[in-house]
């Protein structure tokens, strides 16, 4: 059996951590697994390299950037590996360079190319446990490239492929994935199994548990993840292709604050108007989530969208640069929205998921701005300050507190 750990900054966040974490792999290779160790950086190294780098300058490269970014999972490889040595078990520290994986050079968001485990094998073959770097790669030219914030789950769930692993592991401090954030509704109930396409909402809609990006690789290399607590031995999460057949309609609900609302106001009904305004918000980058047009009267439209946070300036900015192109009235941007959400692939074929969630939010007094469907989710943009109102009302509504959505094979 081999498996890939991975162990998060909250787990690795002092020396006496990293013991806690040796003791954990100790278990697993006295239990007859092969293990494959990934690290993040401990506790908040990642965010104070951040703080020193714009210490020193408001644009630091991003190839330097990248390579002070990367000490910090260094640092905790070579410290467990370590402390694994000091203990008589056989480890060796191992960069993204060393383990083999190669990246673009998109410094900050570098994408996997292609990974050659076979220095890890090698290790493997001697009884040696490697620890490996999570969060960064090799870029062609040799430099050190990173795989964006909470990466590590990445380079863990990409060397399990690689390895062609049992599975992935991913330790945090809390104990896999709940039907809600725990922190806003203490009865949510941690979720036996999900299904990939469940989890890739989950995080993208801002459950903290996992990177989406690493859900989605998941995904398409079919490994198998298990997310659970380095702290207690409670079940944890498994996510995978292969979850229960019947499934309740809504498996867990989400929300995210870090949301705004652009709209553009008065624009003539007219082919080309939202081709223009969607082209250029993707010139400059910018993500667009869920997108609103209501129907036209006296030849006019309003078309809304949601961004994050930290893009509204420039959507608005944007947005306003296209008045004169289409004839537009105003731009008006809402800052105190918020996105609560619904997923479930249950609610697959299933009708009245939807009516459920609108009644929900109608019985709390709660308008609704927009709404966003997918297959598997149902998204629903509100007013910040009602939204965790809402969240507690869908939970409740589809009886996520009372265990409806652990269900068993
Ligand atoms: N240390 C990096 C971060 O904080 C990568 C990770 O933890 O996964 O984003
Ligand atoms: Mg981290």
């Amino acid at each position: 059996m081999l498996i890939v750990q991975k162990f998060g900054g909250s787990s690795l966040a002092s020396i006496h951590h990293i013991q806690g974490v040796a003791k954990k792999i100790r278990e697993g290779l006295e239990d007859g697994q092969q293990l494959v160790i990934v690290v993040s950086a401990m506790g908040d190294t990642t965010d104070d390299l951040v703080e020193k780098a714009y210490a020193v300058t408001a644009q630091p490269t991003p190839r330097e950037l990248d390579a002070l970014l990367a000490t910090g999972e260094m640092q905790s490889a070579a410290l467990l590996a370590m402390c694994l040595e000091s203990e008589g078990i056989r480890a060796q520290s191992f960069t993204g360079a060393q383990a083999g994986l190669a990246t673009t050079a998109d410094y900050g968001r570098a994408r996997i190319l292609h990974i050659d485990p076979t220095p890890l094998r090698h290790a493997l073959e001697h009884g040696t446990t490697p620890v490996v770097t999570g969060f960064q790669g090799v870029a062609p030219d040799h430099s050190i490239a990173t795989l964006g914030r909470g990466g590590s789950d990445l380079t863990a769930i990409a060397l399990a492929g690689a390895l062609d692993a049992d599975r992935c592991e991913i330790y945090s401090d809390v104990a896999g994935v709940f039907t809600a954030d725990p922190r806003i509704i203490p009865s949510a109930v941690p979720l036996r199994t999900l299904s990939f396409d469940e989890m890739m909402e989950l995080a993208s809609q801002g459950a903290q548990v996992l990177q989406t990006q690493a859900v989605a690789y998941a995904k398409s290399h079919d490994v198998v993840i298990h997310a659970r607590s380095t702290f207690s031995d409670s079940g944890g999460t498994i996510i995978s292709n292969r979850t229960p057949g019947v499934k309740p309609a809504v498996t867990a609900v989400a929300i995210n604050r870090h949301i705004a609302k652009v709209g553009l106001v008065g624009v003539p009904d007219a082919p080309g108007v939202a081709a223009l305004l969607f082209s250029r918000l993707s010139q400059r980058g910018i993500n667009v989530d869920l997108v609103f047009q209501a129907l036209s009267h006296d030849h006019l439209n309003d078309i809304a969208f949601t961004v994050e946070d930290k893009d509204a300036a420039a959507a608005e900015e944007v947005a306003r640069a296209c008045l004169p192109d289409v004839n537009g009235r105003d731009v008006v941007v809402d800052r105190s929205v918020a996105k609560v959400s619904a997923v479930g692939s249950g609610m697959l074929g299933r009708p009245g998921v939807a009516a459920g969630v609108f009644q929900a939010l109608a019985g709390a007094g709660i308008n609704i701005q927009m709404i966003g469907t997918s297959e598997v989710k149902i998204s629903c943009i509100v007013a910040r300050d009602k939204a965790e109102h809402a969240l507690r009302r869908i939970h409740q509504a589809f009886l996520l507190d009372e265990g409806q959505a652990v269900i068993e094979d």
